[in-house]
């Protein structure tokens, strides 16, 4: 990986800053539709450059073109080969680490302290991470006694699923893409991405990296536009498609499985959460602290697996709601070239105005605004962003929609708590079952929380420590499935049981 260097070139002169292109069949291409919109920087409202949006026509040419290439050149290569060439994918891409790095925080407004640590080398492992097991991962067997006294063998076989459509979300977009793009890829799949319209940057950028190393045409598509009625809806229609990897909300979870109903295929679904954080008396406070305010505020709060409902038991609440407090106070909300940025924007208008009303409703609930609860003074070069104050509540009743529903903003409502039973039962009562952050000193409490939450993820004293080696995914309504490790191989292949008859 690139170490990042510091001061950086200015995002205002970047080159890129430019009009993103369709990929497909291994060339960039506006498409034949003939509508495009405007990519919008979220840090000042300027214009980034503009979006061709795909219709029927682009989504039928990368389909096909992915189908063409999974019977084609990609098909045949070996296993070694095929990972050798998605070694070269990550090491290009940390080759043009600075050129992935300001088209990630231009679309998204991210301060480049956190991309370049998380995004994009996150990006570039995906890549890596499958390579050991697609190699190592074996299948069953089974010897059989049959009447005749001869027998029967079974064994398992993997095959590729075929062509598996991505559609991504805005929140961590390379890193998220390429969470599916890697080991689909890695076991022999082709693509077609559709990454957020909000940040269609890094995965154009991508398409020039695969040219590059040299991936045959048409194993990595990429097609831009929306969710309903648009490239989203298209693809995971599409019966070229052989099975959708989806990561976003839950609502659209909910489309995009129906629209996969149709001929039976596949889905694998990361969705919403609305995650608690339980803060125990006998925790290590600086690490309690120091976990919930990056599981609160890091990203602005857009990260589905951050902390929105935090629970902490009586006798430390006041000292630990104010220590929340001077963290969120002594946070600078500032450009992402500045190391000393902490926090940038939401990643648009619509997503503020959508968590400025729950700021409102906090308040009509009767909710103390222990911190923020609005809109930050900024200079007036950045007036124009999508800027909002870390907030942090106390006092909303349980049911209330701002403890209860996703907001996915730099914010948190901090709740006492008395026992360990009180503390689980507020915790899984939620529709959602996504992740958890626990802290607490005592092992045997740990280890007793952590089985009874109803989550796919839980964390104790750490938030966002992740070994790609493990399964990732969430319970009821965050989700469907896990990835990760071995548990890839769920999804991206489809096992053939073969019966010989000795
Ligand atoms: P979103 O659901 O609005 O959009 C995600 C993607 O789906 C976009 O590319 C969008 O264009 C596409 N899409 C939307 N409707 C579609 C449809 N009907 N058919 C096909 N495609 C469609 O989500 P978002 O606002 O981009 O991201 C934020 C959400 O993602 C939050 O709810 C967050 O919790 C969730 N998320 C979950 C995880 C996880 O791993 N569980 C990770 C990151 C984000």
């Amino acid at each position: 990986m690139n170490a990042p260097s510091h001061p950086r070139r200015s995002l205002a002169e970047s080159p890129a800053r430019r009009d993103a292109a369709h990929f497909i069949n291994g060339e960039f291409t506006q498409g034949t539709s003939g509508k495009s919109y405007d990519n919008i920087c979220p840090i000042d409202g300027s214009r980034i450059g503009a979006v061709p949006e795909a219709g029927q026509a682009e989504v039928d040419a990368a389909v096909k073109a992915a189908r063409a290439a999974l019977d084609g050149p990609w098909g045949k290569l070996t296993v070694v080969e095929r990972t050798n060439m998605l070694a070269a994918v990550a090491a290009e891409i940390n080759n043009r680490f600075d050129d992935f790095l300001e088209a990630e925080c231009l679309d998204t407004g991210k301060p480049m302290s956190l991309a370049s640590h998380i995004d994009i080398p996150r990006g570039a492992a995906n890549f890596t991470m499958f390579t050991d097991v697609v190699k190592t991962v074996s299948t069953e067997t089974f010897p059989m006694a049959t009447p005749d006294g001869k027998g029967a063998l079974n064994y398992a076989l993997r095959r590729p699923r075929g062509v598996i459509a991505v559609i991504s979300p805005w929140n961590l977009p390379l890193l998220l893409m390429t969470w599916k793009v890697g080991p689909a890829l890695a076991l022999g799949n082709t693509v077609v991405v559709k990454p957020s319209e909000s940040t269609p940057l890094t995965a154009t950028l991508l398409g020039e990296v695969m040219n590059k190393v040299g991936v045959p045409k048409g194993v990595y598509n990429v097609v831009h536009g929306f969710g309903g009625n648009s490239a989203g809806q298209f693809l995971t229609q599409h019966p070229g498609v052989n099975g959708v990897t989806f990561t976003g909300s839950t609502k659209s979870g909910e489309q995009i499985m129906l629209a996969a109903s149709h001929g039976i295929r596949p889905v694998s679904l990361e969705l919403g959460g609305k995650n608690p954080g339980i803060v125990f008396a006998d925790c290590d406070m600086e690490k309690a602290i120091e976990g919930t305010m990056r599981s609160a505020f890091a990203n602005c709060g857009q990260v589905c697996l951050g902390t929105e409902r935090v629970y902490v038991q009586r006798p430390i609440f006041d000292e630990f709601v104010a220590r929340l407090k001077a963290g969120a106070e002594a946070m600078k909300l500032g450009r992402p070239e500045d190391p000393a940025t902490g926090m940038g924007p939401l990643i648009h208008e619509t997503h503020r105005k959508k968590v400025l009303s729950y700021y409102a409703k906090a308040v009509e609930g009767g909710a103390t605004v222990v911190t923020g609860g609005g809109v930050p003074d900024m200079p007036a070069d950045l007036a124009g962003g999508s800027w909002v104050q870390p907030t942090i509540w106390t006092g909303l009743a349980d049911d209330h929609p701002v403890v209860t529903e996703e907001i996915f903003g730099p914010c948190c409502h901090i709740r006492p708590f008395d026992t360990e039973e009180e503390v689980i039962h507020l915790a899984n009562n939620t529709p959602y079952g996504l992740a958890a952050a626990v802290w607490t000193e005592n092992v045997s409490r740990a280890h007793r929380v952590a089985s009874k939450l109803e989550v796919g993820i839980c964390w104790v004293n750490s938030w966002f420590l992740r070994d790609l080696r493990t399964a990732f995914g969430g319970a009821k309504a965050s989700g469907i499935g896990r990835e990760g490790g071995v548990h890839s191989l769920e999804f991206y292949t489809e096992m053939t049981n073969v019966c010989v008859k000795l």
